[in-house]
């Protein structure tokens, strides 16, 4: 490099993560800008006719449109695979763009998914549903029950393993180690929503992952502010299946949000402890209220697989908790959840998570509202059952706002 050239913005590979997601990005441009630059173009002009057929073709490096491919677009997945381990990751519109990109760039009609059937609504509705459409079979299964996953598998058939862990909203957590071991053992790939603890607390591939996906409207941004998402793997499967489904499909990341997402990666590992740390402290001190029948949190030792947890995510129980009111009945059990909610000022009503702010919600009436009530017992989200997704608020006062209808319950 020329000592006139504006030093490169790359990572080094012993970089340790906290320094990666500072630094991870492409290289800055002649201007030498210090904060990454933000490339709101949909195209790219050419050199050349020769430039543009050999770029075209895929025989010389080259941004050509932004639906494949964008500087800013590249930063953020260049960092975002140095936090997951990952060689290479490729970003889309949304978390539930990056499911699609996956399932669509790996699958195809008479192939068969096992999935958790505790992973989030929309990739049910995605996998059971949309892919159901062009035939492609699914199971699904209870998450910690490794046997059920193992049944499941159609040996020849079954492609891909699906799970999310810590799922929501009562944070049951699967062992990723053993499922990657009976993915592969039926020659199938084993894929990870790692939306709820972000690769500041648990990177899947560690585990024998082959795939990561990513909200990265939730905790990667980290602030509310855009949607988002992506898919971590190797390079054969994000650039050879992936990068041409994205090419057809166009289930691209906007620069802005890439951006945005990028820049809030920057804060993700101070955050996340800090989320953690800040739902622990409310978690204990929920576990002692008298109007409190259980916390489900991974960081409480009496959470079912609290070990199992603390191994896969670095010690932490990450931002989200939920609990049950005490209750006579299901109708008590929700005018009291409903109570409890209603009395907050400072926590936002909302199913959103993954923000600065507290979120709050009832997961009975809202994301779990369209099953019937027997598919919700199954489930275990009852009528008494109240999320909070921990933000960054003052502990002290996120408990205050909890206290006020906790204390005054009928
Ligand atoms: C929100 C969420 C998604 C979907 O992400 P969008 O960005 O809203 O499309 C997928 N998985 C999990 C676990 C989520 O919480």
């Amino acid at each position: 490099m020329n000592a006139d050239e504006p030093r490169a913005c790359t990572g080094a590979p012993h970089w340790h993560p906290d320094t990666l997601a500072v630094r991870e990005a492409v290289e800055r441009t002649a201007y030498g800008e210090h904060s990454e630059a933000l490339f709101l173009t949909s195209s790219f002009v050419q050199p050349s006719a020769q430039a543009a057929a050999s770029r075209f073709a895929g025989e010389e490096e080259g941004y050509i449109y932004s639906r494949f491919s964008n500087p800013t677009v590249d930063s953020m997945e260049r960092r975002l695979a140095a936090l997951e381990g990952t060689e290479d990751a490729i970003g889309t519109a949304s978390g539930m763009g990056a499911i699609l990109l996956l399932l669509f760039g790996l699958l195809k009609a008479g192939d068969h998914i096992v999935c958790s059937q505790s992973v989030f609504g929309a990739t049910i509705k995605l996998i059971a549903g949309e892919f159901g459409k062009f035939g492609v079979a699914s199971s699904f299964v209870p998450q910690t029950d490794l046997d059920a996953w193992k049944g499941a598998i159609r040996p020849g058939v079954t492609k891909l393993l699906f799970a999310e862990t810590p799922t929501n909203p009562l944070t049951e957590v699967c062992d990723i180690r053993a499922l990657a071991d009976l993915a592969h053992g039926a020659d199938a790939l084993l894929a990870v929503d790692n939306c709820f603890c972000s690769p500041a607390l648990q990177r899947p591939v560690m585990f024998g992952a082959d795939l990561v996906v990513h909200s990265g409207t939730k905790y990667l941004d980290g602030q509310g502010r855009v949607i988002a998402g992506a898919v971590c793997g190797t390079r054969d499967l994000i650039e050879g299946k992936l990068l041409p489904a994205q090419r057809s499909a166009g289930i691209s990341l906007s620069p802005f949000n890439a951006w945005v997402v990028l820049k809030g990666m920057e804060t993700l590992s101070l955050r996340m402890h800090e989320h953690s740390r800040r739902a622990l402290l409310l978690a204990q001190w929920l576990q002692a209220q008298p109007a409190v029948r259980k916390v489900h949190y991974p960081g409480l030792i009496s959470h079912p697989q609290h070990a199992l947890a603390m191994a896969q995510q670095s010690g932490h129980g990450g931002a989200v908790l939920s609990f049950d009111v005490q209750a006579a009945t299901p109708e008590q059990a929700r005018e009291r959840a409903f109570h409890v909610i209603d009395q907050t000022r400072l926590c936002s009503i909302t199913a959103n998570l993954g923000d600065t702010k507290t979120t709050i919600t009832h997961p009975a009436s809202t994301s779990h509202g369209r099953l019937s009530e027997q598919q919700r017992q199954a489930a275990g989200i009852s009528q008494g059952l109240i999320r909070i997704a921990v933000g960054l608020e003052h502990p002290d006062d996120i408990q205050a706002d909890l206290a006020r209808g906790l204390g005054t319950l009928r």
